[in-house]
């Protein structure tokens, strides 16, 4: 792993601890790399009134644009259990707001990097800002 991915698999480590997930027993920590270089990450937030809860992705990315900033080059998510996790739907479209289509999305678990994506293969023929006339 770089120094880089390293930075941003510690920060969704440290998330991932405090995710609040007591429904699905399913915690997510993410981190996004703005165009300043910073780090921003976030855990999923689940609430007793099942569709209130969102995204890990939704948090860190919720920071970022808190902070001022709009772009990110760079996202990583990290899951439990044997079976990868990626970024689901909605948060595919949430990072594209902010991401061009060669940007990576690195899927990790608890031991480290399980697989990296674009944007663009999770998800394909997207709508973005520039579709709006
Ligand atoms: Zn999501």
């Amino acid at each position: 792993m770089t120094p880089e991915l390293q930075e941003m698999f510690d920060a969704a480590l440290a998330a991932h601890a405090n995710s609040h997930s007591p429904y699905s027993n399913y915690p997510v920590g993410a981190a996004v790399r703005a165009g300043s270089g910073k780090v921003y990450s976030g855990c999923n937030v689940e609430n007793a009134a099942y569709p209130q809860g969102w995204c890990a992705e939704a948090s860190a990315i919720a920071a970022m644009v808190s902070a001022g900033e709009r772009r990110i080059t760079a996202v990583l998510t990290l899951t439990n259990g044997p079976i990868m996790g990626t970024c689901c739907g909605g948060c595919r479209q949430k990072i594209r707001e902010f991401a061009e289509l060669d940007v990576p999305i690195h899927a990790c678990g608890p031991e480290g990097l399980r697989r990296s994506f674009t944007l663009e293969e999770l998800l394909p023929f997207s709508f973005g800002p520039e579709s709006l006339p």
